[in-house]
């Protein structure tokens, strides 16, 4: 690639949003390049199966759905490199994307970089990050098989999460900070009929325990009654909700207090030629089959930035 190029667009995240943008832009012989800094599929990498992206009745595995955008977006001619962006600078009619290890030049980016897990922010969280604290149990289920896990939180992601771990485990208990799970009734109801899943509702988390054995337990609050206790576990599941990952965005770039990115209709950010796509957004219903259409739109929107402004 050569160094000096100016790009019509660089797409910035290899989830479902970057690699459907980098489809259309490729597709509409755009020159399109998408960096990413892991490996593409975004958080399809996290989990095991889809079964609400449309044209697949039985349900996908998501990480064969990732690994078949990404072959139709590069059948198409989007290049790819594999790096950190760490900066923006997207004064003017050419913009500069900085990477850990170089720079891009462009006309439009688009950012979608999607997010990333929160931490829960219980004592012993970090240090026993990967001895038995994990936050994704596609990777980590297998280390647990027969013995007992906590899921914390009570959203989509902690009961689909809660349900695969019971694949693997001996009990999943979700511990849950209200009387009340945030997931959707049908999330909610399969869960109801598995066996292997007890709610722990009302109860925050005090501490996570453990040692360099990995972890021993939780010690819980019961918020009705305010009764501390130990809940035995060898594995702590934590699924809080999700932050956008939006460290690299210029000062301009309008954001909620959350650091999600807000965007018009038509994907366009508060910078000129900035687009937006994805998890990344201001938005309701954060889903692949969304996060695609995103994607479709940004790319759309940048070629005619591009048309508009440069031809
Ligand atoms: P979420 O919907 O924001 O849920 C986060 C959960 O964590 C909530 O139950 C919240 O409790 C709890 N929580 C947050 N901070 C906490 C803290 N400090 N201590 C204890 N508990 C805390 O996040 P998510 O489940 O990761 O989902 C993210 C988005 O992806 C959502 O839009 C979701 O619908 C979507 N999603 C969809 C699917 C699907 O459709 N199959 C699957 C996964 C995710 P409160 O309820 O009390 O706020």
């Amino acid at each position: 690639m050569n160094m000096n190029e100016v790009h019509d667009t660089v797409i910035i995240g290899g989830g479902p949003a970057g690699l459907t943008a980098g489809l259309y832009a490729a597709r509409a012989r755009m020159s399109a390049v998408l960096v990413e800094k892991m490996g593409f599929g975004g958080q399809l990498l996290t989990y095991e199966k889809v079964d609400n992206y449309p044209g697949f009745p039985e349900g996908v595995s998501a990480f064969g759905l990732g690994e078949l955008i990404s072959a139709q977006a590069l059948k198409f001619g989007l290049r790819t490199r594999s790096a950190e962006v760490v900066g923006l600078e997207t004064e003017g009619p050419t913009k500069t994307v900085r990477l850990a290890d170089g720079e891009l030049h462009c006309r439009t980016i688009v950012i979608a970089s999607g997010a990333s897990p929160n931490k829960l922010g219980a004592k012993g969280e970090s240090e026993l990050t990967g001895r038995g604290v994990s936050y994704c149990a596609v990777c980590d289920a297998p280390f647990f098989r027969e013995q007992d896990v906590a899921v914390i939180g009570g959203g989509d992601t902690a009961i689909e999460e809660a349900i695969y771990l019971t694949k693997f485990v001996k009990q999943v208990y979700v511990v849950h900070r209200r009387d009340q799970l945030r997931a959707t009734r049908v999330i909610q109801e399969k869960a109801a009929q598995n066996p292997k899943i007890s709610l722990v509702l009302s109860t925050i988390v005090k501490e996570i325990q453990g040692g360099p054995q990995g972890v021993e337990g939780l010690l819980l609050q019961d918020r009705k009654n305010e009764n501390v206790y130990q809940l035995p576990v060898n594995g702590a599941f934590v699924f809080v909700g999700i932050r956008p990952n939006t460290e690299f965005a210029p000062v301009q770039l309008e954001m909620d207090s959350a650091g999600f990115v807000h965007t018009d209709q038509e994907m366009a950010t508060s910078v000129d030629g900035v687009f937006a796509a994805g998890d990344v957004r201001v938005k309701e219903l954060r889903q692949i089959v969304t996060a695609v259409g995103d994607g479709a739109t940004a790319a759309f929107n940048a070629g005619r930035y591009v048309e508009a402004h440069f031809h």
